[in-house]
């Protein structure tokens, strides 16, 4: 089994749920004692928030390219950047680094397509909302996105940063959230994308509207298969 990467820490209630979700897969997939072979990189999240809120993108850029070197030269065979938003500095993180590296979107957009759907609504952090760099992705994989409107966005938004990061979980947020769905789904999606690591803690198959895809679960399947072959 080859040794998974994790650059996680963002949030921190996002990477506690990579973890046990990797561990449940792995003694699913494989029984008995068995846990996958992980090296996890925690970083604090309140720098890196402060970094995204001043536009210090390339300064990100190289922190984490300073934090996926070490992970490879701790023993880390493949990595994952355990965040949708920081894809965006993907390119610079990944610059001299030998190991491959999951990309998020592309996982999820690999799944999308194989269940036959073509307009995934998504929700997530403004910057995955309303930037290329993620949507992009989705629709070189043939995708047309459907984005909340301004007002949905602005909410999704400020739930990600104000209670899920700080692993807060309410009610009135889980009922915007399935409004905000189901809005998406007026407005023409087929499926949602849960295109943040922690939106599975409000939104799931039980009360979404819409077919979901939680990039966290996508994600974590996704490399444990890279990492058994
Ligand atoms: N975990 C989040 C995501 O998947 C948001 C936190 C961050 O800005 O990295 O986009």
């Amino acid at each position: 089994m080859k040794t998974i990467g994790i650059l996680g820490g963002m949030s921190a209630a996002s990477t506690q749920g990579y973890y046990r979700l990797m561990c449940e897969l792995a003694r699913e997939k494989l029984g008995g004692l068995h846990s996958p072979e992980l090296l996890i990189r925690s970083v604090d999240f309140a720098t890196i928030e402060q970094m995204q809120m001043a536009g210090e993108w390339a300064a990100l850029g190289g922190r984490l390219n300073a934090e996926a070197r070490a992970l490879e030269s701790g023993g880390a065979e493949l990595l994952l950047l355990a965040t949708n938003t920081m894809h965006k500095v993907v390119e610079p993180m990944m610059a001299g680094v030998g190991v491959p590296l999951l990309h998020i979107a592309d996982a999820t957009a690999a799944r999308i397509v194989a269940a036959g759907f073509a307009r995934p609504g998504l929700m997530a952090t403004r910057f995955t909302m309303e930037e290329h760099f993620y949507r992009a992705r989705l629709e070189a994989a043939g995708l047309l996105p459907v984005i909340p409107s301004e007002a949905d966005r602005a909410e999704t938004h400020r739930i990600i940063y104000e209670e899920l990061c700080r692993d807060e979980v309410r009610g009135e947020s889980r009922a915007a959230y399935e409004a905000i769905a189901a809005r998406l789904g007026e407005a023409g999606a087929d499926c949602l994308i849960l295109g943040c690591t922690e939106i599975g803690m409000l939104l799931g198959p039980d009360n979404s509207p819409l077919p979901v895809f939680d990039t966290t679960r996508i994600h974590c399947e996704a490399a444990l298969e890279m990492a058994l072959v």
